[in-house]
Parts: structure tokens; sequence; C-alpha cells
């Protein structure tokens, strides 16, 4: 039977009208000439078919959803941002949707921000800078609060100030016995552990971060080096990582030389290395805080730029557009060691699509400085999380550029890998998913356990 059909006929025996009558916002069902609408996501490669997909407007309406869904021995998955690259916010029968639930309110004097799990980074990044202040979010603005938050979070602010989770103070939980509660260092304090990273325990209808001061604009810097000086250049990041002040995010990262003007003719469509950094200091200290980015002697193209910190946070809004096909793995390297560099240049040069690209997170400064236990999500001690991140449009590429991506880390693995993997980069639900959690899983099973104890939500990130 095909997906939609069966997926219509679940949905038909369910009582909905109870459902829809109750709920302030709509339900969109298979038989809805919405539902295809409804049910796609920002990766284009993931096609769920839920039975019934939920638009809450208030903390009351997922009461009533988690109600129904128990009720009727539903699974349930929560979208809020919709931009989980593995599809895990549709996965459930029942689609709890957030999107609506989009509200942000500053206090400027307690320096904390009360986030809606429908608000967007680019909705709380205006809010917070209208009184110069920040929380470390994602560096695309359309990406979710909610989804990035309960995987970890991490942007150009980490070094300087944690993990996004790291800032989360509280958050407001239905949970799988459809109870509301709040979980702060007080109260319920192991639910408050397990949001900072650990994916859906309930669902959030309220976040609580702490903010801090950014009233200066942010310096930004690149330079784009041939594939074969990607070994040496390495090297001379790995020791300036070894220092680096908790201002400076360098993020090398291996991409294709656009063809734009931008780039000399004979350089467009070869694979290169790019060395960026963000300074998030003041800018009078920027060239020399990003030290190994400036004025790279075999750059044959380069840019120092200051701006505002919106600007920057939306710099890379265009480059990962709705309805592509992606694919992401991370692994967390221990160091950059020149197994590991050969490893990735070795990726970058045979890379499937020219839209592909792998990334080097940096995990230094108050990332690594944090207790282990502040949190679920390991690879804190990591040098840097490489992101390997493929993206096409042909159908027909599916196999090999997931392999690309498969392959490339399976050898990161055996270079020199930490245990466990980047929530948010982690592939979800994804048969070939790593073991994200090691050392943690336990305790967050516990934690799972204890608040979703009939498993309502346990298709997610397992
Ligand atoms: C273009 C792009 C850029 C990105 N950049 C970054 C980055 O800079 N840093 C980074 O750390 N990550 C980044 N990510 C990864 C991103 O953080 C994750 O994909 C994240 O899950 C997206 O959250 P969302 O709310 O948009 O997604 P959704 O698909 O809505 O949700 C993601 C996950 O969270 C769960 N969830 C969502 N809302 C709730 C809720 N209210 N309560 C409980 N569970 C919930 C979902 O069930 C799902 O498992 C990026 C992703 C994309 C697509």
């Amino acid at each position: 039977m095909d997906p939609h059909h069966a997926a219509r006929e679940r949905a038909a025996s369910l009582p909905l009208d109870a459902l829809s009558t109750r709920l302030a916002g709509d339900v969109v069902v298979p038989t809805d000439d919405g539902y295809d609408e409804a049910r796609r996501v920002w990766n284009g490669m993931v096609n769920a078919y839920p039975m019934v997909i939920a638009y809450c407007r208030s903390a009351d309406d997922v009461v009533d959803c988690v109600a129904f869904a128990r009720d009727h021995g539903l699974s349930v998955s929560v979208r809020s941002g919709g931009h989980s690259v593995s599809g895990a916010s549709v996965a459930g029968d029942l689609v709890v949707d957030c999107s609506r639930m989009e509200w942000v309110r500053v206090d400027p004097d307690a320096r904390t921000a009360r986030v809606g799990p429908g608000a967007t980074w680019g909705t709380v990044d205006r809010a917070t800078q209208s009184v110069g202040l920040a929380t470390p979010g994602g560096v695309y603005s359309e990406t979710g609060v909610a989804g990035l938050t309960l995987g970890g979070g991490t942007g150009y602010l980490s070094p300087k100030h944690g993990f996004t989770a790291d800032n989360l103070r509280a958050v407001d939980v239905v949970t799988g016995s459809g109870e509301r509660i709040t979980a702060d260092a007080e109260r319920n304090a192991d639910l408050l552990w397990a949001a900072r990273g650990g994916g859906t325990v309930g669902v959030v209808t309220a976040f609580e971060f702490e903010l801090h001061p950014l009233d200066h604009d942010i310096a930004y810097a690149e330079s784009w080096l041939p594939l074969d000086e990607a070994d040496a250049t390495l090297a001379a990041y790995r020791s300036y990582q070894r220092t680096a002040p908790a201002e400076s995010c360098i993020f090398p990262y291996f991409d294709t030389v656009p063809s734009t003007a931008a780039f000399p003719s004979e350089r467009r469509g070869d694979p290169a290395l790019v060395l960026a950094g963000v300074y998030a200091g003041a800018p009078e200290h920027a060239r020399e805080g990003l030290g190994p980015v400036v004025d790279h002697d075999a750059a044959f193209a380069s840019s120092f730029e200051t701006m505002s910190y919106l600007e920057l946070q939306t710099m890379m809004d265009d480059d990962f557009p709705a309805g592509r096909r992606y694919y992401w793995k991370s692994v967390p390297l221990a160091t950059l060691e020149d197994g590991a560099i050969e490893t990735l240049r070795d990726a970058a040069e045979r890379a499937p699509s020219s839209l592909s690209t792998i990334v080097l997170w940096p995990m230094h400064g108050a990332v690594s400085e944090a207790e282990a236990d502040t949190s679920p999500v390991v690879g804190r001690d990591a040098a840097v999380v490489a992101n390997v991140e493929a993206a096409w449009d042909d159908p027909l590429a599916t196999e090999r550029t997931v392999e690309w991506v498969r392959e490339t880390c399976r050898e990161l693995r055996a270079d020199a890998s930490l245990a466990g993997t980047l929530p948010n980069f982690a592939g979800g639900s994804d048969p070939d998913a790593d073991d994200v959690y090691a050392g943690n899983a336990a305790r967050l099973r516990e934690v799972r356990e204890r608040y979703d104890p009939d498993g309502i939500f346990t298709h997610e990130r397992e």
C-alpha cells in the first residue's frame, strides 16, 4: 500500500473531530488538500506521512495533543523550526507543530529572554539585539530555536559563551504523561539537564536563556586557498587552536570555488580550503585575533569586513534553500592529526557535488571549559568537530552522495575521533546514525523514562 494511502486509512479510524474541536490551532490529516504542504520540511530528502499534524497555539493545545496520542496509542514527534536534517520532527504518527507559538520576551535588566518554541534564531536575534544583548545561536537565521537548543547548539559566539544549551536557564515542558511542568536549577533539574542537548524528553513550550552584552560590530574574514595548501594550513590552525582566544571562532571549511567575478577564472569549480573566522571581541583587535585567516600568503581570494551581529547571523541564509536534498553527519576529532587532515583533503577532492562542504567547528573557550556534566552533549574536549554536509539536487545522485558522507565519517572515526557526536548533526532516525550521547546515554535514558514513561517520544534520536 502506498504510504499516503496507509496514513489515510489509519487516520480514518481516529475520532479526529474530537481533537479539532478542542484545539485552538488547526488539525491537518491525509485527506486534507493542505496535507502535502503540511508534511513537508526543510530537507527535500524527507518524505514522511504522519497521520495527524496539529498546529498548536498554546501549551493547552499541546496537553490536548499528548492526551489524544496516549488515548489512541500514537507516537508523537514535535516540529518547531522544521530544520531537523533527518526529518525527526515528522517521524511520529502525530506531529505536534509548535511553529505558531512564536514569541520572544526580553528582560534587559535580568539579561534573560523567554522564547516560544516556534521562534527562529532570526526572531530571537532581532529582539535581543534591539537592547544590545545576544545568546549564542546557530549561524542560519531560519533554524528553530527549539530543535537547535535541544540538540546542543553551536555558533559563532560559542567559544565565548558556550553551546546554546549551556545558556538555557529554564524550560516549560509538557511531559509524555501530559503534565505541564517547569524545569530549572531548583525544580526538575534532571529535566533541564536533559533539555540541554538531549533531544525531545517532552514538548518544550517555553525556553529561558541567559543573554550577554553585544553592542558593537563583529569582524568576519575569509581566505580561499588551493587544496594543496590544506595540509600545511590545517597543521598551523591546529597549533593556533591550542591557545585561541575565546573571542575568535575560526572555522575552516572545504568548498568548491564559485563561478563568480570575486574568484580568478582559472580557480572556479576547483575544490578549495577556506579559512573563515569571526571575531566577537572589539573590532579593533580583530586582525590580531583572527591572525591565521588574514593576509594568508597563499590565498587567491580573501576578505575582511566588519558588520552588525544581525548581518553576520543572516550571512549564510541563501546557502541552504529549503527543498534541496541534504545529508549531514559529524565527527568530533580529539586532535586534528595529520591523518585526519589527509582524510578531509581526500574527501574534499572527491566531493560528489559542488554544493557539498566539510566544516570544522572549533570547540575551545567556554565550550571546553564547561563541566562535562553541564549537559548530555559530548565532544567538548574535541579540538574540532568535523561536519560533513552533503547537498544535491539530482535524485539519481542520492546513493553515491550519502555514501560519500558515510565513508568520510567512517574514515575520520578511524583516525582520531572521540565517542559520540553533536546531536544537531547526528542523523537522527537515520539507520546510519551514530551513538550520539556515548557516556551520557544511560543517564539520559533514565531521565527520559521518568518524564516519558510510556515512550511516546522514543522514536526521537534513539
Ligand atoms: C541550514 C541549517 C543550518 C544549521 N546551522 C546550525 C548551527 O549553526 N548550529 C547548530 O547547532 N545546528 C545547526 N543546524 C542544525 C539544527 O540545529 C537542527 O537541525 C535542529 O534540529 C533544527 O531545529 P528546528 O526546530 O528547526 O527543527 P525541527 O525539525 O522542528 O526539530 C528538530 C528536533 O527537535 C525536536 N523538537 C522541535 N521542537 C521541539 C519542542 N518544542 N519540544 C521538544 N522537541 C522539539 C524535533 O522533534 C526534532 O527531533 C542547522 C540546520 C540547518 C538545516
